[in-house]
């Protein structure tokens, strides 16, 4: 007797080619790697072009509400039933004309608002891209150096699956970062130190028997981490109807999500999914000013990085030595855009600004970005007649005591009428 085996639903296979130093060119097969063995550059994910060009705007437009949407793009997670994923994804992109108007644009102002992912941070999409490869590289512990954004989402993603995780984190970091982490019920460890002690102990965690099995989502899978940041991007242009933003204003930690928004916009002119403006588009970045390594180089004319002691309450971008900082100056430099940064009350007024006139409470991060966006403008950097983006990539919720002792009630009173005139509700 013979009976045949159906074949499987053909799942479609990744776009994904190889691993390629950024530096060298040197090629690798898809693994946990993160450095180049010749010349210890960084990684990145390398694709079959001719499978990316081989997607539709159709196909995209069919999926899920969520980056998922894209996986004919991204290096894994094709397979829906091997995803280790919140759903991140498909977040607003809010047109913010008095924003506009408040700080002089007369072109269109869009917030693309990131806080709205399951762990409130873009770090959501990073995590499921990472993760997702990660489990189908054999790890099953999880785990991550984090300014604090990256801790809440990893620990998520791994209580959703049921998987282990180990987290790290400066001892100093805001309570709703700790506690939103902490509540998911994974090992929590605070260093006493600064991120950047973080993160070189856990290059030397990675290393031991002891984490063979584990996959730090920003160390050994930083490769595939990275990847998923260019969803920010494909979504700007999908809300846009297809279309690139002439400008855009990115904060930067490592500077690793601003040269994947700009990768992403490549892509998808490169595959003919979207269409750029005439002239191309335009990069911003912004930074602290206690912590402003890359746009200090830009400024002084270089590229290369003195890294720095982060100080300020921009916490989630203090990265003193951010390893894609050349390449977030790369990006900036070959689009004609520029860089700069904004000091703790620059950040707290952007805070404001933005929730006075958009209705979103971004985190310090998002601050930041719009408080760089008003100095670009006002310096007539950026361009006040084009169309612009600037990306809010956490919530206020978690930074809450960046602006508790400049707002709170306009009025106490009794709960009468009386009360109410007495405090002239009532003229
Ligand atoms: C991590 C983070 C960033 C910056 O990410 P990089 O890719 O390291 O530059 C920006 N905003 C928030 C809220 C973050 O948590
Ligand atoms: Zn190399």
């Amino acid at each position: 007797m013979t009976s045949a085996v159906s074949a499987p639903s053909a799942t479609p296979t990744s776009p994904a080619r190889g691993l390629v130093c950024r530096a060298c060119g040197a090629e690798y097969p898809l693994a946990a790697q993160h450095a180049c063995y010749e010349c210890f550059g960084p990684l990145e994910v390398a694709y079959d072009q001719a499978a990316l060009a081989r997607v539709t705007r159709a196909d995209i437009e069919s999926g899920p509400q969520n980056i998922w949407r894209y996986a004919a793009l991204l290096p894994t997670g094709q397979d829906p039933a091997q995803r280790v994923t919140l759903n991140p994804g498909m977040t607003p992109l809010v047109a913010a004309p008095a924003l506009a108007s408040a700080i002089g644009l007369q072109a269109p102002l869009y917030v693309k608002d990131d806080s709205a992912n399951p762990t409130h941070s873009f770090k959501d999409r990073v995590v499921s891209v990472a993760l997702t490869a990660a489990r189908g590289l054999g790890f099953n512990r999880f785990a991550c150096a984090s300014t604090g954004n990256l801790a809440n989402s990893v620990a998520a993603h791994a209580a959703r699956v049921g998987a282990p995780s180990i987290v790290f984190i400066p001892y100093d970091l805001e309570q709703g970062k700790v506690i939103t982490t902490a509540v998911y019920g994974g090992d929590l460890v605070a260093i006493e130190g600064s991120y950047d002690d973080v993160n070189r102990l856990c290059g030397e965690l990675v290393e031991t028997d002891e984490f063979e099995d584990t996959a730090f989502v920003n160390v050994n899978v930083r490769p595939f981490y990275a990847e998923g940041s260019k969803t920010l991007g494909y979504e700007v242009a999908e809300q846009l109807g297809w279309r690139i933003p002439a400008q855009v204003v990115i904060p930067m930690a490592s500077g690793e999500l601003l040269t994947k928004i700009d990768k992403a916009f490549s892509e998808l002119v490169e595959i003919g999914l979207a269409t750029a403006p005439a002239d191309g588009w335009t990069v911003f970045g912004a930074q602290s000013e206690g912590c402003n390594p890359i746009a200090t180089a830009l400024h002084r004319g270089t590229d290369e990085i003195i890294p720095v002691k982060p100080t300020g309450i921009a916490k989630s971008l203090n990265i003193g030595d951010p390893a894609a900082g050349a390449y977030a100056i790369e990006a900036v430099r070959r689009t004609g855009g520029w860089m700069d940064y904004a000091n703790d009350e620059e950040i707290r007024a952007g805070i404001r600004l933005l929730a006075e006139t958009t209705g979103v409470f971004a985190e310090t991060a998002g601050g930041t970005t719009v408080a760089v966006l008003q100095k670009l403008v006002a310096a007539g950097k950026l361009d006040p007649s084009k169309e612009t983006v600037v990306y809010n990539t956490g919530e206020g919720l978690k930074t809450i005591d960046a602006v508790a002792e400049q707002v709170g009630p306009t009025y106490q009173i009794k709960p009468s009428l009386r009360g109410a005139r007495e405090a002239g509700l009532l003229g």
